[in-house]
């Protein structure tokens, strides 16, 4: 037990001496939100994916996983292999708020919270006192507090540098917790496999296996000139070191993330593609005129997608250019719906969002600006004044002058100091198969 008389803080003594990286790692995230909804699921094989021929697996309980079914397997393989499990399509915007629940729980503990995906986060405790005891404990508690409120169970990795926390949360799961102290690091690290280092593709993992490097203790004992010549300068150092357990990089916390958009819900179910295209323009067009009256440009474009059936998705790209123009905004946002492929789909309600914005004041932004051709950016800004003097829809892009919109259902939201993304994190499409632990 942490004896505060002693004074011993964070990473000064005891099973965590030296640690003050965390890893924490929801166990089968999505899987486990849909069990806590479905309680009459516990302890079967649930499996969150796509359905039909081309429906890929995206999280599974621990009891469909001894059956052999992992993340990015398609779901009729993944049926064929444990035939009683439950396939559930699942509900982005819902892992989504326990996600910002889990992470705002994070923060309350040191505001160095680097979130990878919707599910794992590191966090640096070095400098989160000593109320919670040392890195394990605050582990632990982390832990049941995750439990406690949300009703799922993590993992959690301890360790002194972010790989090693990442490999000990891995080798502690499901359910636990790891503690890897330095010095006890080479014994943990040189036994696993190459595959398992940080960087370490399926490519590299090739390379190396034809080197006959299996394990990273392999790895380790290879003169670094020889892993230089194999994989290059760069990836041949980073390995090295990785495999010698060092680690220089610092737990980044992200800025919270300003983001701006708009969404329609359809007054009854829409299938025609025009129609969706239609209503991504008008979408694009407005979330852009806020941007343009916040002086901010958007690196990322993300769209909304809920079916008939409430499933909902989102997807995202950055942009090579930041924008606050409308019709580059339509012009990605229409591509990410287009390569859903949908088949007229029913769809509920669309959205679009501007994601990761910068201030279009700054330096380096103008000069990005500067290298834009901005002849449609000219005659936004003149509907932006036009709408100002005459009001809003005074001029509209062409396709618009058709639209039969109904007003008055679309909803908008800024954010500001609180985060506010996609569901999808803005970085990747959850449910587009990133595998999930
Ligand atoms: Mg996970």
């Amino acid at each position: 037990m942490f004896d505060m008389a002693k004074g011993v803080g964070v990473g000064a003594a005891g099973r965590a001496k030296g640690c003050t990286v965390l890893h924490i790692d929801m166990d089968a995230f999505f899987a486990s939100v849909e069990v806590r909804r479905h309680p009459e699921l516990a302890g079967t094989p649930v499996i969150v994916g796509g359905a039909g021929n081309r429906g890929v697996v995206t999280s599974a309980t621990y009891e469909a996983r001894r059956y052999g079914v992992h993340a990015a397997m398609p779901t009729a393989r993944a049926l064929r292999l444990c035939p009683t499990a439950t396939v559930l399509p699942g509900d982005l915007a819902l892992y989504a708020e326990v996600s910002r629940s889990v992470m705002a729980l994070f923060r309350s503990i040191t505001p160095l919270v680097e979130p990878l995906s919707l599910d794992e986060a590191f966090l640096d405790v070095s400098g989160a006192g000593r109320r919670l005891g040392d890195a394990a404990e605050i582990g632990e508690y982390l832990r049941a507090r995750v439990f406690d409120e949300q009703g799922i169970t993590c993992s959690v990795g301890v360790a002194g540098t972010k790989f090693v926390a990442k490999l000990a949360s891995t080798s502690a799961k499901p359910d636990g917790l790891r503690v890897v102290r330095p010095p006890e690091v080479m014994d943990f690290l040189h036994p696993l496999p190459v595959g398992a280092l940080w960087g370490v593709g399926p490519k590299t993992e090739e390379t190396l296996l034809r080197l006959g490097l299996r394990t990273v203790g392999d790895l380790a004992h290879v003169p670094a000139k020889t892993l230089q010549r194999a994989l290059g300068s760069a990836a041949g150092t980073h390995l090295h070191e990785l495999s010698w357990g060092r680690d220089p990089r610092r737990v980044v916390p992200e800025e919270p993330e300003k983001s701006t958009g708009h969404e329609e819900t359809f007054g009854t179910d829409v299938d025609d593609p025009a129609v969706i295209h239609r209503e991504l323009l008008r979408l694009s067009e407005r979330t852009a005129g806020r941007l343009r009256s916040g002086g901010w440009l958007a690196r990322t474009v993300s769209i909304k997608v809920r079916f008939a059936d409430f499933a909902t998705i989102t997807r995202s790209r950055t942009l090579d250019v930041p924008t606050d123009v409308g019709q580059e905004l339509y012009d990605t946002a229409r591509a990410l719906y287009d390569a859903l492929g949908l088949d007229r789909a029913r769809i509920r309600l669309v959205g679009v969002r501007a994601e990761r914005l910068i201030e279009a004041g700054s330096a380096a932004q103008q000069l990005e600006l500067g290298a834009r051709e901005f002849g449609r950016r000219d005659a936004e800004l003149a509907a932006d004044r036009a709408a100002r003097r005459f009001g809003a829809g005074a001029v509209r892009p062409a396709t618009l002058l058709h639209h039969d919109g109904r007003p008055g259902r679309e909803t908008a939201s800024t954010s500001g100091k609180t985060r506010r993304r996609s569901p999808s994190g803005g970085r990747r499409n959850a449910l587009g198969g990133h595998p999930e632990e």
